[in-house]
Order: structure tokens, then sequence, then C-alpha cells
């Protein structure tokens, strides 16, 4: 389906940037082929005759981008919340990825997981498969399907993970992934090929080396983790004893920079090297506060991150998050951020509604280019929210109904969505 010229009128929300978020009563965002062409008050005469839809009062919002969040987790969100990291991927992750050889079994979540996505408020997302090429294939067809703007990566891993979840060599795993890239690439209008070594305990450093060979040949973006457990970044101490820090292992093999960019989940215990380091290498980071609480992991210093001008998104982490709204994951980011500012450092005050609401939307939004925005030029992303599903007798500013919404994250109050000027519903 073709990216659509028209108009969507109603009550509009968007960032400016992190500080301000411009709102515009009765405004009218214009679309001309996937492409907007700003916010008006009074439309201008040259777009009057594209088609409009009137959504009254409700809110329009930018479609929200989820920069972390794996597919085939989806089916376990909500079990195993009271394990850490190491011990959840050996017993609940491991075990369930390892279906996914079985493509009647990965037809079955992924059609869940995309339908999901689908109903939800994420526009746009950085998506783990699992090592398994057709699995992987089929996911993208799904979510290319539903209308979903994505990065979805095959897997890779080589190392410490169970025999019937570990490629059978480094050699091996790059012919998967150059044959999954041959499969796929430019065969989908929306989602797209993401280069994904899990992490650095189950990547070796032939594995990376020739990953990090494929993305600079190839021009491809990277996804891994970074610094999320304590646990985890005592054994990658101990795998890779010349590096100086978890980020300097990645570092050492290219992986934070990759010719069109890497994102790094986590970034929990980030210290200042390496929050250094991934600021010189342009990383983008992915917090994920719901997952780091789920797994004890940590709170991240996003206030830092924020201050030094990185880019910073958010990410569900399903399942390590037990849910995909990226509403949800606004409210938490804030939630986290006061809890480390009263309890672990009163120097890093705690992110806005203003600040929350730019990462889940233009933060995040800027992995996949102009996205995350009603600005000339971005693509067509838009929500329309009816929160008049949730009463109240106040009178409230547009800016407020906004902050009410993230608060209580009610993606069944999402009444209409485009992605890239395509109506989804
Ligand atoms: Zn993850």
């Amino acid at each position: 389906m073709g990216r659509g010229s028209f108009r969507l009128k109603g009550q509009i929300c968007y960032s400016l940037d992190k500080d301000h978020i411009r709102t515009v009563k009765e405004g009218t965002v214009v679309c001309v082929d996937g492409i907007s062409q700003g916010v008006f008050e009074t439309v201008p005469e040259i777009y009057e005759g594209l088609p409009k839809e009137d959504f009254g009062d409700c809110l329009i919002v930018p479609g929200l981008t989820d920069l972390h969040i794996h597919a085939p987790q989806y089916a376990f969100r909500g079990l195993g919340m009271d394990l850490e990291l190491l011990e959840w991927l050996e017993t609940r992750t491991f075990p369930e990825e390892a279906k996914y050889s079985d493509l009647d079994y990965a037809k079955r979540a992924y059609t869940l997981f995309a339908e999901e996505l689908k109903r939800g408020g994420t526009a746009s997302a950085c998506v783990f498969a699992t090592l398994h090429v057709p699995a992987t294939e089929l996911l993208m067809e799904l979510l290319d399907e539903a209308g979903i703007r994505a990065f979805v990566g095959k897997v890779n891993m080589d190392r410490n993970s169970p025999d019937f979840l570990r490629e059978e060599s480094a050699r091996r795993s790059e012919e998967d992934t150059l044959l999954w890239l041959k499969d796929t690439a430019d065969k989908y209008a929306l989602v797209k090929p993401i280069l994904t070594p899990r992490f650095i305990p189950t990547c070796s450093d032939e594995l990376m080396d020739r990953l990090c060979g494929i993305s600079e040949a190839y021009g491809l973006p990277l996804q891994s983790h970074l610094s999320e457990n304590r646990g985890e970044i005592d054994w990658v101490k101990e795998l890779c004893p010349d590096s100086l820090f978890y980020g300097d292992a990645y570092d050492k093999r290219g992986a934070l920079k990759s010719p069109s960019r890497t994102v790094m989940a986590h970034c929990v215990w980030s210290g200042d090297e390496e929050i250094r380091l991934m600021k010189e290498r342009g990383t983008f980071i992915a917090h994920c506060p719901q997952s780091n609480t789920n797994l004890s992991s940590g709170i991240a210093p996003v206030r830092r991150f924020i201050d030094e001008g990185i880019s910073v998104g958010l990410g569900s982490d399903v399942a390590g998050g037990a849910c995909t709204g990226i509403f949800r994951a606004m409210a938490d980011a804030i939630q986290v951020s006061k809890l480390r500012w009263r309890l672990v450092d009163e120097s890093q005050k705690p992110l806005t509604v203003e600040e929350a609401f730019y990462l889940g939307t233009l933060g995040g939004g800027a992995f996949f280019g102009n996205v995350g925005s009603f600005e000339e030029g971005y693509e067509l992303d838009a929500l329309v929210l009816d929160d008049s599903r949730c009463p109240h007798p106040l009178e409230l500013s547009l800016k407020e109904r906004l902050e009410r919404f993230i608060y209580l994250g009610y993606d069944r109050c999402i009444v209409g969505k485009y992605v890239a000027g395509r109506k989804i519903f």
C-alpha cells in the first residue's frame, strides 16, 4: 500500500526538542506522500483539496519508537520475574527461543506479537528475533504486513549458551547472516535488517569481527546489550581480560560505531569512560526502565546521558519488560529517575514529562531518520488518542491531557494509527 496524502485534524501535541512540547488546539497535520508538511492552525490553500479526517477533541501525537524489544520473548512476558538476568536467560529465555527452529511455532507466536505492535502505539521498533533464519524472515514479513517500521535482527551467538541455541562456529554464523541478508535486502517496504550480536558473553571475538566486517561492507546498523547487570559485567571482564571495560570490548571490534548507527540497550552500570566512549562514537542508548526494574538490574543514569548529549530512546525490552507500551515506558522512565535522584545521586534531577515524551518519540525516532515529529519533512506517523474514555470532571490543557495519558498509559484509548503516511486503523 502506498504512502498517502491527507489532513488530520484534532488536538495536536509533539516534541520540538527535549524541553518543549508544542500543542495546537484544533490543529491540522498535513501529509503529502507520507511526509509531514507541518502543523497548521489555518491550512494553506494548496492543501485544502486533500482528504480530511476530523478527530474532534481527540489528541493527535506522533507514533512512538521502541528501541529495544525481543519478539520471541513476547510469549512468556510476565513470567520468571523473580530472577536476575543470567539465570533468567538460562532458565526462561534460551529454552523458549530454541522453539523458533519450528516454523509453525514461530508463526503462531510471531503473529500474536505483530498483532500486539499493530494495535499499540509503537510505530517504529528495533527488534531482536532468534538465531534462526527462516523464523526471522517470517517475523520481518509479519511486521511489514502489520505496517510497523522496524529493524529486525537475526541473532548471532556462538558461545556460552546451551547446545540447542548456539551456532556451531563464527564462520557458520556469518554464512547464515549473509544468507539472511541476501534473502531480505530491499524485500520489505518498512522492515530492514540490523546486525544483532546478542551480547559479548555469547559472541566470540572472531564472530564480532566477522559481523563488524559485514556491517562495514553492507552499511548496516547494529544492536546489542551493554552493562545491564553486575554479574554480566564481571563475566565480560573474565572473557575479555584485555578490555578496559565492557564498552571497550565492543569498541575493540568496531561495534560501537557501525556505518549506519549502533544502539546499545540498558547501559545501567556505564561509568565515566564508557559514557565518554559512547558519546565519541555516536552510539544510541535504549533505556529500558521496566526491564531494569523487573530483573533487578538497577537504574540507568539517563539524566547523565541526556546532559552529555548522547542519543537516547526508550525500549520495552519485552520480556525483561512485561509491557509493550511506550507510554508506560515514559512513565516508568520518569519514576525510576525519581528513585535514582532520591536514593543514588541527588545531583541528577529526575526526568520531566517533556523529556520522557521526547525520548519515546523524537529521541528514539532519530535512529530511523526523520521520525517522531510532525515538523515539516518528517515521516508521517500519528496516533489518535481518545482520552474521553478515561473521563474526569477537570478543565485540562492539552499538555496536561498528554501528561495524564502518559501516566495512565491506556493503550486501549488509541483509536487511530498511521505509519509512514499509511492508515493502520
Ligand atoms: Zn534485551
